[in-house]
């Protein structure tokens, strides 16, 4: 640990502005997870909750909605009476238009006015449409509340190109330091993703095994269920490649094969991973056409019954109107880290919504032996596979072959070591948000993406949008409920491969 890592300590105020105090993400992930965090007694005892928006609500107003969402979205045995109020006591409310310049002398106001405010660590978090992270920022500055404690928090989408990406960062970077910026890829911050990190370096078995030598090749699936639902506005701009591969699926790829860093801290592990990103194999035309498979779902039979297609989902009530897009919604591709460890090795990478079944998971999928030495056995070796499940149920499972029990030949047959974080660990597993808004009030930036990361996996994913641009080839259609179209199963089985289903 360094002295900066040590200087990540809880501080004792902080006020904890959340841009979009009132909408989905606020009520349903950044609240609760502070609940939860204020139960445990980890806030900074002198914490305030500043919701901003343009509704028109007071204070009362506010803590009648956060409570309507903590009851919402909270398990009921994890409500508290006392700990409720408590939250709510720390809730205020703002109405203030983040597009305009009117009215923010009255968050000057609420943020000067206070007890310790020279002492008080000022989080901002971006929870509105990233056109208002720019504006927002210079009017924090002008009220004269971003000192050097001050952090901003922003999510995803952090532009829809390089050239966005850069824009909003530069906005940004105008008001907040580098050090001050936080961009959340709620990933980094689940257990089993951490989790992961600990078993590759705080173990000696795996190292050795970790490379080409050993690992014939990765697959890394973050499957949904859901289709667009509300957001079709936002997806049809986006696409599953912006909106899950360009975050998300990279960050787990860079965990999964970096280096070892010489302690994880601060800037180390986000070195590490640019470094990954900086390795991947560029995309030119051909790779794109013949790597990548895109789909759209089609209407099809899901385990909520039947439900529509991506272009009908789109228009709403009147199929009349569905518009002939060409957004994918589901992305299947193979990468490769051209460095000493990686080289040669494929990284599968797949993501989609409206798919059969909702998991996140990295498989490791390891060498046959080189040698049958069970000639007259029945059954087969099956690749060793180290399954680590991201969600929904975090844990992790080795896939051996072992002898089954009985007398007579050897009889080959696949068994599995399983840890369930839930079976494991007599105590709940906190939610993504709880860790990472607590490293914000903290400073700790370790699980945060840095903007060179942003803009590295940027500038590998536009190729790929681009040639999409230019093809005349639609994405192909799959029915909904199914594990995406054949040609993301082809994509592997030509390599003389499958991709890896959970229960497998
Ligand atoms: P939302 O439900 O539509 O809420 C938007 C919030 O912003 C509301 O509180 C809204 O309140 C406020 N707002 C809008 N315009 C404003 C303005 N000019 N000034 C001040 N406040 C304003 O959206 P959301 O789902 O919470 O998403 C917010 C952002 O987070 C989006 O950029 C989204 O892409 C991103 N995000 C969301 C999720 C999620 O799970 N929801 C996940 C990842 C990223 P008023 O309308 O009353 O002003």
């Amino acid at each position: 640990m360094t002295s900066s890592d040590v200087a990540a300590t809880l501080p004792q105020a902080c006020d904890f502005t959340v841009f979009g105090g009132t909408g989905d993400l606020a009520m349903r992930k950044i609240l609760p997870a502070l609940y939860h965090r204020d139960l445990e007694g980890h806030l900074p005892p002198d914490t305030r909750i500043i919701g901003v928006s343009r509704s028109e609500i007071d204070d009362d107003g506010y803590r009648a909605e956060v409570r309507a969402g903590l009851e919402t979205y909270l398990a009921p045995e994890h409500l508290d009476p006392a700990a409720v109020e408590r939250l709510l006591e720390r809730c205020h409310h703002l109405c203030l238009d983040a597009g305009s310049s009117e009215g923010w002398h009255l968050l000057h106001d609420l943020l000067k006015d206070r007890e310790h405010a020279d002492e008080t660590v000022r989080v901002f978090y971006l929870a509105v449409a990233p056109r208002l992270f720019g504006p927002t920022c210079e009017r924090l500055a002008e009220i004269d509340v971003v000192d050097e404690r001050a952090r901003v928090v922003m999510e995803k989408p952090i532009g829809h190109d390089l050239a966005s990406a850069r824009e909003v960062n530069d906005a940004v970077g105008r008001v907040f330091e580098e050090r001050q910026i936080f961009r959340i890829d709620h990933y980094l911050g689940k257990e089993s993703v951490q989790n992961l990190l600990v078993t590759r370096f705080a173990n000696t078995f795996l190292e050795p095994l970790w490379s080409s030598r050993w690992v014939d090749h990765v697959q890394i699936t973050v499957a949904e269920t859901v289709g667009v639902g509300g957001r079709g506005g936002y997806y049809d701009h986006a696409g599953a490649l912006r909106d899950m591969v360009q975050n998300h699926l990279l960050q787990l790829l860079c965990l999964v094969a970096m280096e070892p860093p010489t302690y994880v801290g601060r800037e180390n592990v986000r070195d590490e991973k640019l470094k990954v990103l900086q390795a991947l194999k560029p995309m030119a035309p051909e790779d794109v056409d013949r790597d990548t498979v895109r789909g759209q779902y089609a209407a099809g039979l899901t385990a909520e019954g039947p439900v529509p297609s991506y272009a009908d989902d789109l228009a709403g009530p009147d199929p009349q109107d569905a518009p002939d897009s060409w957004t994918e919604t589901f992305v299947a591709l193979k990468a490769e880290v051209r460095n000493w460890r990686w080289a040669g090795v494929p990284f599968y990478l797949r993501t989609g919504k409206r798919m059969d079944r909702r998991v996140s998971e990295i498989v490791v999928v390891f060498k046959e032996p080189p040698h049958a030495m069970f000639p007259g056995s029945e059954g087969a070796t099956t690749p060793n596979r180290l399954h680590i499940c991201v969600q929904p149920d975090e844990g992790m499972r080795l896939h051996l072959t072992a002898k089954e029990p009985g007398p007579g030949g050897i009889r080959l047959r696949p068994v599995s070591l399983d840890l369930s974080y839930a079976d494991a660990f007599d105590q709940r597993s906190p939610e993504a948000y709880e860790r990472l808004l607590m490293d914000v009030i903290r400073g700790n930036p370790t699980l945060f993406m840095r903007r060179d990361e942003v803009e590295a996996a940027w500038s590998w994913v536009e190729p790929v949008l681009a040639r999409w641009a230019d093809s005349s080839e639609r994405p192909r259609r799959y029915p909904a409920g199914t594990p995406g179209p054949y040609a993301a199963a082809a994509l592997l089985e030509r390599d003389g491969r499958a991709w890896q289903e959970t229960d497998q």
